[in-house]
């Protein structure tokens, strides 16, 4: 798989600090954000593909649970809040079709049927061209022994999830901005088309003025394997005229409106220097630089945003500056194609 591989070989020519964890299929633990909100932290654990943060927020019919990750544990994570609640979920939206995202969607609708999966239909679009074809690529990845076991299992996974990847479609087709009544609480709902896919959901909740951004702020490095770094750009953009106080990215911790202003110019310096014909390390180097003060754990991170951040560089060299996944026709400005 494209995304998963790449991250994973990317990260495999890094020292990876192994998380000192006991028990390695452990539980994220939820964090309050704000009154009535919990993040679920993602991460990256050792040989393994990442899992997305979760976000979920309390509402009048139950909880509104915004990504649900890839692995079982992220996904046992947000069953438990639920019990401790006493809240069914009643809603899932999806940032994004990538599948450290949605995963967990199947899971959850078997322990609460009756829920509602809202997303864009860009997932449409990938399940018959990335992920189908992702899914092809696995087999050599499956037959190399270089390749951990531990990793070839992930991989397994995924394309289980893949093969019932109709499971994984919304109920509720995001098909442009505006007030979403969801779960019975409004949100402002944000249809960024062109950006890390073809389709992304950000989301503002104006009572607590917190903002889930998916993708669109993710570290240690962007994950580009879909992206079209214009449309990327100018979702930044329109973030930055919301009046949120607490940003959750799509990876890493929650940030301030200053440390979003700070990514996005690491991101523009970043897309810039990739298109430059500075030096590839060079343009790793400036893009660390500029997010060290983001990252959660320095040691883990550090590695892990120079070798990715390489790895993006000769990714949008060979491709013309953006994925060849990016459907954008005019230089990947928000276009309306929404199939990657
Ligand atoms: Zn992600």
């Amino acid at each position: 798989m494209k995304t998963a591989i790449g991250i994973v070989l990317a990260m495999a020519t890094t020292t990876v600090i192994a998380a000192a964890a006991a028990d390695p299929e452990a539980a994220p633990v939820a964090k309050g954000v704000a009154p009535g909100v919990w993040m679920i932290p993602g991460g990256i654990r050792p040989d393994l593909q990442p899992d997305g943060n979760t976000v979920v927020f309390e509402a009048p019919e139950g909880l509104v649970v915004v990504d649900t990750g890839r692995h079982e544990w992220h996904r046992a994570a947000i069953l438990r809040l639920a019990r401790e609640r006493g809240r069914p979920v009643a809603a899932v939206v999806n940032t994004h079709w990538h599948l450290d995202h949605v995963s967990g969607n199947p899971g959850l609708r078997a322990a609460y049927p009756g829920l509602r999966v809202h997303a864009s239909v860009a997932i449409n679009g990938a399940l018959e061209g990335f992920l189908a074809e992702s899914a092809k690529d696995a087999a050599a990845y499956l037959s190399d022994p270089q390749v951990p076991e531990a990793t070839r299992e992930d991989i397994r996974a995924d394309l289980r999830t893949i093969e019932n990847g109709a499971a994984l479609r919304p109920d509720v087709a995001i098909e442009r901005s505006g007030v979403l009544h969801i779960g019975g609480r409004d949100f402002a709902v944000h249809l960024a088309r062109d950006a890390v896919t073809a389709g992304d959901v950000w989301l503002y909740d104006e009572s607590s003025r917190v903002a889930v951004l998916g993708d669109l702020v993710t570290l240690p490095a962007p994950f580009l394997d879909t992206a079209c770094p214009e449309g990327w750009r100018a979702a930044l953009e329109e973030v930055t005229g919301v009046p949120f106080e607490v940003a959750i990215p799509g990876h890493g911790r929650p940030m301030s409106r200053e440390e979003v202003a700070r990514y996005r110019g690491a991101l523009d310096g970043f897309v810039d220097c990739a298109r430059s014909t500075a030096p590839a390390a060079d343009c790793a180097t400036r893009w660390t630089e500029a997010v060290e003060p983001l990252f959660e754990d320095v040691a883990e991170d550090e590695p892990r945003a120079r070798g990715l951040a390489r790895y993006y560089v000769d990714m949008l060299r060979a491709n013309g500056g953006r994925s060849r996944h990016c459907a954008a026709t005019d230089g990947g400005s928000r276009g309306s194609s929404l199939t990657p």
